[in-house]
């Protein structure tokens, strides 16, 4: 039989296209590597936009509501949080339960999904894409019209297969999950909370974070390169995360309790090709800034079906065809440009520790910072035009910065400092 559409990979990428296509008629198979309940190295943050553009998970998908982000710089720190705790900033859950709800919501849709089953090879011809499946010790070869390589960082193999660009994973992140008593978690860390730590003596790419859990907490750190010794020394003495994991018991998944994964460094300059679409971490698609790509998984898979249904209606699934997925893209594309902004000023400058000191110490102001949390989502996007409602928050948050920035700096790192502020932040 032929199908379709075949997709490799069924994180939150493939699963999203997969139910999307099959809700539309489109005959979709998908394989999955591992098995259903395959753990996934990831904290699990769903932040605000998750929930706004693909609405609701059910309450057994969600660990926590997040209402508030503390934000720790190496000296100065600031709770976000709304003071009539109506700001919801975000979601936790953990992977391997969600990706498995967002299968089976493809399954109830029409799609076919293969777990245990990892597409080795893949091969284009002139009318349809065949690929390899292995499953268990089983071969087989199963051909559709077009493949979408949903597959994650680590499916680079699939990637020269095609003689496609892939990313190169010069970012990582290592994490491990903790169990605390539910009562504990709320003591400790006010409920719901995504805690993020900037110190560039610990991560110079990155952060520490502690992410809450019902029952637990996820702590990780992203940097340039992970080193696990690294990583359990600040677990152990960092004054603030020490004593807040006191008494928390490791949690194993698969027998391993420290799991590193690497990060997309960049997007890859063509996502589309003959017969075939890359979405997710396959085709670069994370915020360079918080390393967040939930999100851009789900909706470049959406995007993706998007493009095959109607690729489907024009029986076209050339590149020219599909590169109206690539244009689909472009709020993904403007939201990463906008991270990778702040990725070159907060992690290049040479002045990562003295810009999370100072966003604190502004977002301290209580007026500044009840707005500012209400509004995270867009200012974090990164998408104010002038005129916007919210652009004066942009504008006055930048002002602040540089105005303390100025007293705190010489001339030539002001005038560096300056430029990159007004690159980033926030209005175009
Ligand atoms: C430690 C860490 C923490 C993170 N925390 C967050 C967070 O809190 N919030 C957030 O939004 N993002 C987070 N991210 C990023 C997020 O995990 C990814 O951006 C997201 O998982 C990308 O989804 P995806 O569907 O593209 O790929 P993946 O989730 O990687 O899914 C790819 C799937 O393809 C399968 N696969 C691979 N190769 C093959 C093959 N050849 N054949 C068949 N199947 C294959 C894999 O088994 C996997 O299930 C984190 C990343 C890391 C490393």
């Amino acid at each position: 039989m032929k199908y379709d559409v075949i997709i490799a990979g069924g994180g939150p990428g493939g699963a999203t296209c997969a139910e999307f296509l099959a809700k539309n008629g489109v005959d979709v198979i998908l394989f999955e590597k591992g098995d259903n309940n395959r753990y996934k190295a990831c904290a699990g943050g769903l932040m605000w936009h998750n929930e706004l553009d693909f609405g609701s998970l059910p309450p057994e998908i969600i660990e926590r509501d997040v209402d508030h982000l503390i934000l720790h710089g190496p000296t100065e720190f600031v709770d976000l949080k709304s003071d009539n705790n109506s700001t919801k900033i975000g979601q936790l859950t953990y992977r391997n339960r969600l990706d498995c709800y967002l299968r089976e919501k493809a399954i109830r849709s029409g799609a076919i999904i293969e777990t245990n089953s990892e597409v080795f090879n893949i091969s284009c011809h002139k009318d349809f894409v065949e690929v390899e499946v292995k499953s268990n010790s089983h071969i087989k070869r199963i051909k559709g019209d077009a493949i979408v390589i949903a597959t994650g960082v680590h499916g680079n193999k699939l990637h020269r297969k095609l003689k496609i660009d892939r990313p190169l994973e010069i970012e990582q992140a290592i994490q491990a999950e903790y169990y605390l008593p539910s009562h504990v978690v709320e003591e400790r860390f006010g409920g719901g909370v995504y805690e993020l730590f900037f110190n560039s003596q610990i991560a110079s790419h990155g952060y520490t974070w502690i992410f809450t859990k019902k029952e637990g907490v996820s702590v990780g750190m992203c940097n340039k390169n992970v080193d696990i010794k690294h990583f359990q020394e600040v677990l152990k003495h960092h004054p603030i995360i020490r004593p807040k994991l006191e008494g928390a018991k490791p949690i194993e998944f698969e027998g391993k309790h420290i799991w590193a994964a690497p990060i997309p460094d960049r997007i890859l300059e063509h996502i589309y090709g003959n017969k075939v679409i890359l979405v997710g971490d396959a085709a670069g698609f994370i915020d360079r800034f918080t390393y967040e790509g939930i999100w851009h998984a789900r909706m470049s898979g959406r995007l993706a079906a998007e493009t095959l249904i109607k690729a489907k209606k024009k029986s076209d699934y050339t590149a020219s065809f599909l590169l109206k997925y690539q244009r689909k893209c472009s709020r993904i594309f403007e939201i990463i440009q906008n991270s990778q902004k702040m990725h070159h000023l907060v992690y290049h400058s040479g002045f990562m520790d003295l810009l999370i000191d100072t966003m604190a110490l502004i977002l301290q102001d209580k007026e500044l910072s009840e707005e500012y949390t209400k509004n995270i989502q867009p200012l974090l996007e990164g998408l104010l035009e002038p005129g916007d409602e919210i652009a004066h928050l942009g504008i006055e948050f930048r002002r602040r910065l540089l105005e303390s920035l100025k007293n705190k700096l010489d001339k030539k790192s002001f005038r560096k400092i300056n430029r990159l502020i007004e690159y980033a932040y926030f209005i175009k």
